[in-house]
């Protein structure tokens, strides 16, 4: 059971405001409170009028009930109204259901003029609960909205940056050399030495030997080690207020919530822990003989004109062509000054002299191609 507090009222007739919830006539024009009266809570936490037990006890938890008569509310606990004397009878009806008819009133009036407003009543505040947590979300956001503006803007100045290194540069230039470079490998089929843990096919042993082919983890002893363990004792409970209750009188009470409350302290814990060591696995390796085709010689062809041609190869039967690689430059002076050379497609060099102008594109690689 909470505590009970001392609601305020508004007079409706001369507009006299706050009066406390003890006062059943408005203290400036003498009007009673009536089927438009309504209970509140004080909004200012620090003024709550806290009753005593011994004043809590005389207080009815029961609405008060209005007068068919006058129309003026009276205690639970009074059997005639104190305004006219009229009998208190089943008819009567009471605060809350006086509240709901003029909700609905307001409702229906409302819906006509489509004006919405919030009901003043509450049966139960909103808890006073997790409002710090929220606090604590808006506060990263207020901080650190500059870094929200911030960190876009350089990225997208890095990745400007890089994209410029990265765009071909276009160029008028003026051809003063040519140049080709052909080039074929030759790969010879020849006995190599090889080692594994297995012998491939063709493969001729020559010897074996014991090697560590691995390691595994073995047991080898128990070390005592100690860690701490949150541990917790229940100490007692708390009451939390988490609303309060219209009792519909002018007062109101506390809605109160147990919860417990435990102490918590670290405990160190002794344990044992299994230490294993590295333990090497033995295996034989073999050490074989094998035919494999393996890199000899490149023959390699070059020119400062427009006749590229492949190098003779005149291979030997135990030999055999592996790969070829062409380059076609063009050279030329820069807006600098400085000699420069530009790889191209065959296709494309092929149609170039000497003395050309033309307008080509330029990667930071080297290479490009010319567009016109
Ligand atoms: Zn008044
Ligand atoms: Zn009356």
């Amino acid at each position: 059971m909470g505590r009970i507090i001392e609601g305020l009222w508004d007079c409706t007739y001369c507009n006299t405001k706050n009066i406390g919830g003890s006062i059943r006539e408005c203290p400036n024009c003498g009007k009673p409170r009536d089927d438009n009266t309504k209970y509140c809570m004080p909004k200012d936490k620090a003024k709550f009028n806290y009753l005593n037990e011994e004043e809590a006890a005389k207080i009815t938890r029961k609405p008060d009930w209005w007068c068919l008569y006058c129309g003026s509310y009276n205690s639970d606990n009074k059997t005639h109204c104190e305004s006219c004397g009229a009998e208190r009878t089943a008819e009567n009806p009471d605060y809350f259901s006086n509240i709901e008819k003029m909700e609905a009133k307001k409702q229906s009036h409302s819906e006509e003029y489509e004006v919405q407003e919030t009901p003043t009543y509450n049966y139960v505040e909103k808890s006073y609960y997790s409002s710090n947590t929220k606090r604590k979300e808006e506060n990263f956001f207020s901080k650190n909205w500059k870094w929200f503006i911030i960190i876009p803007i350089i990225l997208s100045v890095v990745i400007g940056a890089i994209c410029l290194i990265f765009i071909p540069r276009e160029e008028n230039i003026t051809i003063n050399d040519i140049r080709w470079e052909r080039s074929i490998s030759i790969e010879q089929y020849k006995t190599v030495e090889e080692s594994d843990w297995s012998v491939p096919e063709g493969g001729r042993i020559l010897y074996t030997k014991q090697e560590i082919a691995g390691y595994e983890q073995v047991f080898d002893h128990y070390e005592e080690k100690s860690r701490e363990i949150e541990k917790e004792t229940w100490v007692g409970t708390e009451v939390y207020v988490v609303g309060h209750e219209n009792l519909g009188n002018g007062y109101f009470e506390e809605i109160t919530e147990i919860e417990d409350v435990y102490d918590y302290y670290y405990e160190t814990e002794v344990y044992e822990e299994p230490v294993y060591r590295n333990e090497p696995i033995y295996g034989t390796k073999y050490y074989y003989e094998i035919e494999r085709w393996v890199y000899e010689r490149s023959v390699k062809t070059s020119g400062l004109d427009k006749k590229p041609y492949w190098g003779e190869l005149n291979l030997n039967s135990d030999e055999r062509e592996s790969s070829k690689t062409e380059y076609y430059y063009i050279a030329y002076i820069n807006e600098k000054g400085k000699k420069k050379e530009l790889s191209l497609k065959y296709e494309q060099w092929k149609e170039l002299e000497v003395g050309d102008t033309v307008k080509i594109k330029k990667s930071l690689f080297g290479t490009g191609e010319v567009i016109t």
